[in-house]
């Protein structure tokens, strides 16, 4: 087993990942450190998303990292393009050099009298074990599964004659020109994907449970298109970058305060795009609030145009069964299909499906309290990155990079070679660690940290807010707790680990597709 030690290590490649680097280098480059990504591709889900139509819900200005600007005015950008975005900073910033491709992390387990992660790594293309040490874990995982989407049982789907995809398997070689499609799903990906799907199939149908809130906004964004003419790119940027913050904000927080109002708002600006007398409250009126669960974005009203056009039609009913040449439902009515595309869903999953442990003890993750969305209780020298749902993800991870990289910069200031949140007092009531009622929350949130009923132990879904107590609050908060410790050699031999336990199917990400 071959053994080499950083100061930091950075689990993922994806947009959080690189731009934790970017940060770490920019801010702490005193600093060694190295990027391990189980796939053989930086981009994380912009890579690993290929499904026609795939794009951004969130606009670019807020998506991009703050400190390499978005160029252009298109505020919803293709997937492919999110992708080059992503190379090519981790190019531009010098840190595409530090990634260890086809590197899982499987296990980490911290010593303190180590002061130090021993993390355990396979090779996810020649299936050797390699191990790396480090001061620093910086888990930047994203939040779902790779190797498996979320598919319902679905009677008789086996007998179906024509072929079944999840979005997330899609591959360039589906042909699907010609062919009726229903799509299964309500959600992001299905209204991403209905509207291209429908430019070269025969049809389309969009075959839901219940509808979810779907909302257009401009796809080339207004301000950007006429300040990227007058300013430069360093005056323009900022000036979009903030103007979308806030509006994001200030839509999420009318919506939270004035439910009626947004559903009344969603409903004007969608109706009028749909046919004359279309049937809304069947399949657009969601009978949750506004932001109970995920927004849908879409730009330039899209899907709402194909319906128009008929090239689209939205069935809100439930399966009964597959049949050989469609799908029956309850109503006793049936679609009849060439191909059925699961829009059903991630499976989500908290630090990669990672194993942690501290000095032996394995960290049962549901039971830990997140702190400030970006460390956990009792849990040493370990950070994650979570962006928000109600706004840009890389607005919530840029920020948690620059917190982790102030917190590297005050423990060798004071020498400190650990720190921790600690475990907070039976007074702070649990809640639910991401705030949304969808399906997929509701299946994996136990397996995910708690948040506290109050600081620090929870994050806010708001970026300004947290933007604040970031610069606020002071870094020697008296839940985080810095110490000092004799810091051995980092080749000095490994102490006996807590054995890796069993890898259960379900966790176990060695079908992860790389390109
Ligand atoms: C279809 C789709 C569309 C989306 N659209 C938007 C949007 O418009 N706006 C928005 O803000 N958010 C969107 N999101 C959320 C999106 O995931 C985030 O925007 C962002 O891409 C997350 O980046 P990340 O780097 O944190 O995680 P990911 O993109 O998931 O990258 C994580 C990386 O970590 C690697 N990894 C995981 N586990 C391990 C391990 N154990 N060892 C080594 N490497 C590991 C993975 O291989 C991957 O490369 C979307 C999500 C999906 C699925």
């Amino acid at each position: 087993m071959t053994r080499e030690h950083v100061d930091v290590l950075i689990v993922g490649a994806g947009i959080s990942g690189i731009g934790a680097a970017c940060r770490l280098q920019e801010r702490c480059p005193s600093k060694t450190f190295a990027i391990v990504e189980a796939r053989g591709a930086i981009g994380g889900t912009w890579d690993l998303f290929r499904f026609p139509g795939i794009r951004s819900d969130s606009d670019m200005f807020t998506l991009s990292y703050p400190f390499r600007p978005w160029r252009g005015s298109q505020a919803i950008a293709d997937g492919s393009s999110i992708r080059d975005y992503v190379q090519e900073t981790a190019r531009a910033y010098g840190v595409e050099e530090r990634i260890r491709f086809h590197h899982r992390v499987v296990n980490a387990e911290w010593s303190s009298p180590e002061s130090r992660w021993n993390v355990e790594l396979e090779r996810s293309d020649t299936g050797e074990t390699l191990e790396i040490s480090c001061r620093f874990l910086f888990s930047c995982t994203g939040y779902y599964r790779y190797d498996e989407g979320y598919t319902p049982e679905f009677e008789g789907i086996e007998g179906f004659g024509g072929r079944v995809v999840h979005p997330q398997f899609w591959t360039d070689d589906i042909d699907y020109r010609g062919k009726r499609i229903v799509v299964i799903g309500s959600g992001a990906t299905a209204v991403t994907l209905i509207p291209a799907l429908a430019e070269r199939a025969a049809h389309v149908t969009m075959l839901q449970r219940s509808p979810s809130y779907i909302i257009s906004l401009p796809a080339v964004d207004p301000l950007a298109r006429v300040v990227a003419r007058i300013l430069p790119t360093r005056l323009a940027y900022p000036l979009v970058r903030w103007k979308n913050v806030l509006l994001a904000l200030a839509l999420y927080g009318f919506s939270r305060r004035r439910p009626a109002e947004m559903r009344r708002l969603i409903r004007k600006l969608s109706e009028r795009r749909l046919p004359p007398g279309y049937d809304f409250d069947t399949h657009f009126k969601p009978s949750y609030e506004p932001w109970d669960q995920r927004m849908c974005i879409v730009p330039d009203g899209d899907i709402f145009d194909a319906i128009s056009a008929g090239r689209v039609s939205v069935v809100t009913d439930r399966i009964d069964r597959f049949t050989e040449t469609g799908i029956a439902l309850e109503s006793g009515s049936t679609l009849e299909a060439d191909m059925v595309v699961t829009a059903t869903g991630l499976e989500l999953l908290p630090f990669g499906g990672i194993s942690l442990g501290v000095d032996g003890e394995e960290i049962d993750v549901g039971q830990a309290f997140t702190y400030r969305g970006m460390m956990l209780s009792g849990v040493p020298n370990m950070a994650y990155s979570f962006g928000y749902a109600n706004q840009s993800w890389t607005l919530g991870s840029d920020l948690t990079a620059r917190e982790i990289c102030t917190i590297l910069s005050h423990m060798d200031r004071y020498g400190h070679t650990r720190c921790m949140p600690r475990v907070p007092d039976p007074e702070v009531a649990p809640s639910q660690f991401i705030d949304l009622s969808s399906g997929y929350v509701r299946r994996a949130i136990d397996r995910f940290p708690k948040q506290g009923s109050r600081d620090p132990w929870r994050r806010e879904q708001s970026y300004t807010q947290n933007r604040r107590a970031f610069r606020r609050q002071p870094i020697d908060d008296p839940a985080l707790e810095f110490s000092r410790g004799r810091v051995p050699a980092p080749n000095a031999a490994p102490r006996p680990r807590r054995p890796a336990p069993p890898r259960s199917g379900r966790d176990d990400l060695s079908a992860v597709p790389s390109p």
